[in-house]
């Protein structure tokens, strides 16, 4: 009985993947904005909470519109082996190469991150304060997503390998259990990036590169612990649920020896620096004039729709689940 009881709790966990987790996606955001000189702190600093709560409006956008899912992942191992050398880096060309429905199939994270990164210069240009913050957020997201190994890899949530769930042990489970305490988030400061393109190509092929050691470090685990070891009823945000144990959590993170925070530290670095980027080839303007305007009703209504989207719908499209 104890045992049938076990396996019907077994057979109904499922641990929701928010790419990076709604915790870490707000966190990198937050700690992206300490790495701005004084003259984008002006504007990014009195806005902190708006560019943490918002970095995670990409996600509840993915319960809304069936285009969102493919901004956020790259299935690069379908491309055949690293580095990949049958994937044109350009979209022009890689639309020339595949039929577009294949490569939105397989996800296009580091491609949509140059599409947010020009529409954030443009911001900047325009001086559109409502526009800048709104877009720095959403661009924080998908820079952070391009730096996860299972978002590069077709075997997202360990589908293919007897690993479901480790998705969100990564990106969710790990950060919310060990970033407040025990990772450092001091960094220095954001660097000019002189080709966006590169730069996050190189973090995709890293998280590419990634992948499977963060498979076959939680396989090899595995078969050291008991499922009773494995998981454990924890609090989560207040609600009593079954997750991967501390103790299992904490050897896992041990084995990958800090991948986890140094993908996160990565991020927020690349967050800070594609903001800086975007600011200095705007012609810095001077973000103390901008016109202080605070969003339309339209754009609160807008935000109020991905609420409601994400409470109360599943995910459109092909996603990173
Ligand atoms: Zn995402």
């Amino acid at each position: 009985m104890k045992k049938a009881f076990l396996s019907l709790l077994l057979s109904c966990y499922v641990l929701p993947c928010f790419c990076w987790g709604f915790y870490a996606h707000r966190k990198i955001n937050y700690y992206a904005v300490f790495l701005l000189p004084p003259e984008m702190m002006v504007l990014y600093k009195p806005h902190i909470a708006f560019l943490s709560d918002h970095a995670v409006d990409p996600d509840k956008r993915r319960y809304a519109i069936k285009a969102e899912g493919p901004r956020h992942f790259i299935d690069i191992d379908c491309y055949g082996p690293p580095p990949f050398p049958d994937l044109p880096r350009k979209w022009e060309d890689a639309v020339k190469k595949y039929p577009e429905d294949s490569l939105l199939s397989k996800g296009i994270v580091p491609w949509w991150v140059q599409v947010m990164q020009q529409r954030l210069t443009s911001a900047f240009r325009e001086k559109n304060q409502v526009r800048i913050l709104k877009i720095s957020a959403e661009l924080g997201h998908y820079i952070a997503d391009a730096h996860v190994p299972l978002h590069a890899c077709s075997n997202h949530n360990g589908q293919h390998t007897g690993q479901e769930g480790i998705h969100g042990f990564w990106e969710s489970r790990l950060p919310e259990l060990l970033a407040e305490k025990h990772w450092d988030f001091y960094i220095g400061k954001a660097a000019y990036i002189p080709n966006t393109a590169s730069y996050i190509w190189n973090r995709v092929l890293e998280s590419a590169a990634a992948a499977d050691t963060v498979l076959r470090y939680e396989k090899e685990l595995n078969t050291r612990y008991s499922p009773d070891r494995k998981y454990a009823f924890e609090s989560r945000n207040g609600i009593i649920s079954r997750q991967y144990s501390s103790e299992y959590s904490v050897a896992y993170d041990k084995s990958m020896q800090g991948m986890i925070e140094r993908r996160m530290r990565e991020s927020v670095y690349a967050v800070a620096s594609f903001w800086f980027t975007a600011w200095v080839n705007a012609g810095q303007p001077n973000l103390k004039d901008l016109s202080g305007k605070t969003f339309t009703t339209e754009e609160l209504q807008e935000f109020e729709r991905l609420n409601e989207s994400w409470k109360n719908n599943s995910v459109k499209g092909k996603s990173c689940e």
